[in-house]
């Protein structure tokens, strides 16, 4: 459901099965990660006349982008960007941002169907289109193999093959368990973040991760940022940085299908209040930003309310054209959810204190939140308010416990402009490459985009890395 493309699965499943046609034991350019990122890169290498492989770790290919709403953005310009991610790395970023354009074009090009119109206001600032993103995996997927390439799936990358610190190939673990050799002089790591490595998070997020909820492929682990730091490579700001949105709290089930309708994508509409029944962050701020918030609070606990004007606007429009237009808080409530409905908020209030929620702060939040917003006071109770607060007037009104969740990671490999990894000295190591999420510190706090910026590195790493031919 919801997804703004045309067969997924049997696009998906189609360039999956094209494996295996006899692995190849030495190429020009190897790709590790057929996501977004990894199949931007192995298609420009193929176009560009390498011999190319991609390796994938799972049974399907398409990563977290298979599994994505598609809308293709990133900031429209460099302030907005500067502005959005005052701690991101402006030298990457802009020259992402500058890149949208031309990526876009080729998009259209290689025929994908990309939206007639772009979408304003994406994540409270971006601007993008909504695209086929199947289409564009799968196509990107046949460049390859109509180029003589390989696209083999259940291939996990191991390590890094290293000669006097240069990068040679990839030691790779098949789904039997056997182990392959593959030689090349460049190899991109387009892995896709360390999100589902529990350990890593807790290093670098704190003790709440163990709170996250994850919300991606699980396929990553954190494996390009591993065996690129045993091969020299150094690292970036940002470890402590990441994507998601709010999560209903408990679910019955949440696999993978279950990740667009539960989002809460209506939640900087809402108050949010934390275990204590006190506010922390400016809700408006958009998702990404109070979903990192709330992970710093008590137990990672939160709890949205909202009264049914938002509910029958925000939380039950389509977030993106092409995504469903679902009753977000009744697909909460059918997924056994922690939920209240109550004809005043005092009720709402007095429900939601039976959770563990501090009732006196908690009703004396939501006056000085209203009394704020009658004064158009900036702040209530210290914490920042909305520019335009949602205040819950019409009854009956709702209330939903969230977590946060965590789609990816924004810290990981530094790079060049042309997507060569860097050491710990800022010098190249050579024949190492790295694309999408793998690459560190685009976004930091604020988040500029997953798929276009994933494509737009994905392309200078395939372009860079088929220059290597020469080293092989
Ligand atoms: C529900 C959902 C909705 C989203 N919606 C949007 C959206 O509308 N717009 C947007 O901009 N972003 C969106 N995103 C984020 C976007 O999907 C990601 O930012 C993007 O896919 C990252 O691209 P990537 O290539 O770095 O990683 P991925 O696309 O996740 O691909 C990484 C791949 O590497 C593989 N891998 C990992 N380790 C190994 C290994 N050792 N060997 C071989 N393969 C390995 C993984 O299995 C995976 O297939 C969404 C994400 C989710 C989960």
């Amino acid at each position: 459901m919801g997804r703004p493309v045309s067969g997924l699965e049997e696009g998906i499943q189609r360039m999956s099965n094209q494996v295996d046609a006899g692995a190849p034991r030495a190429v020009d350019v190897l790709v590790v990660g057929a996501g977004i990122g990894g199949l931007s890169a192995v298609a420009t290498a193929a176009r560009a006349g390498a011999v190319v492989a991609v390796v994938e770790k799972l049974p399907a290919m398409g990563g977290s982008a298979a599994l994505s709403a598609g809308m293709f953005w990133t900031a429209p310009d460099h302030t907005s960007l500067k502005r959005r991610i005052p701690l991101g790395n402006h030298a990457l970023g802009t020259r992402m941002v500058d890149g949208y354009d031309e990526a876009l074009a080729e998009i259209k090009e290689i025929g994908v169907r990309v939206a007639d119109e772009p979408t304003a206001n994406v994540m409270t600032f971006g601007r993008g289109y909504s695209i086929d993103i199947a289409a564009l995996l799968s196509t990107c997927a046949e460049t390859v193999t109509r180029a003589g390439g390989y696209v083999l799936v259940e291939h996990s990358l191991r390590r890094l093959l290293t000669d006097g610190g240069r990068v040679r190939g990839a030691e790779v673990r098949r789904g039997d368990g056997s182990l392959l050799i593959i030689e090349a002089p460049a190899v991109v790591l387009a892995t896709g973040g360390f999100q589902g490595a529990r350990d890593q998070l807790t290093q670098y997020l704190g003790r709440n991760a163990d709170h996250l909820i994850l919300r991606s492929n699980p396929g990553s682990v954190g494996d390009g940022l591993r065996t690129a730091r045993a091969a020299g490579a150094g690292g970036t700001t940002a470890m402590h940085s990441f994507y998601g949105h709010r999560l209903p709290f408990p679910m019955d089930r949440f696999e993978s299908e279950d990740y667009l309708p539960l989002t809460q994508y209506h939640s900087s509409h809402s108050v949010l209040v934390d275990q204590d029944g006190r506010r922390f962050v400016d809700e408006s701020l958009g998702d990404e930003i109070a979903n990192q918030a709330l992970l710093d609070r008590p137990e990672a606990r939160g709890v949205l309310i909202f009264d049914t004007e938002v509910r029958r606007t925000h939380g039950a429009a389509a977030p993106f054209p092409g995504v469903a237009a679902i009753d977000r808080f009744e697909a909460a409530c059918a997924n056994g959810a922690r939920t209240a409905t109550a004809s005043t908020l005092d009720e709402l209030a007095d429900v939601v204190a039976g959770w563990g929620i501090d009732s006196e702060e908690l009703h004396r939040t939501l006056a000085t939140y209203a009394a704020a917003a009658s004064e158009k006071s900036p702040r209530a109770g210290g914490v920042a308010m909305p520019a335009a607060p949602n205040v819950p007037t019409e009854a009956p009104f709702h209330a939903v416990e969230v977590r946060p969740s965590i789609t990816f990671t924004f810290g990981g490999l530094p790079i060049t402009s042309s997507g060569q990894v860097l050491d710990a000295d800022g010098v190249p190591v050579p024949g190492l490459f790295a694309a999408g999420v793998d690459v560190g510190g685009i976004s930091n706090g604020g988040y500029a985009g997953g798929l276009a910026p994933s494509y737009i590195t994905g392309r200078w790493a395939g372009a860079a890395a088929t220059a290597e031919r020469e080293n092989r």
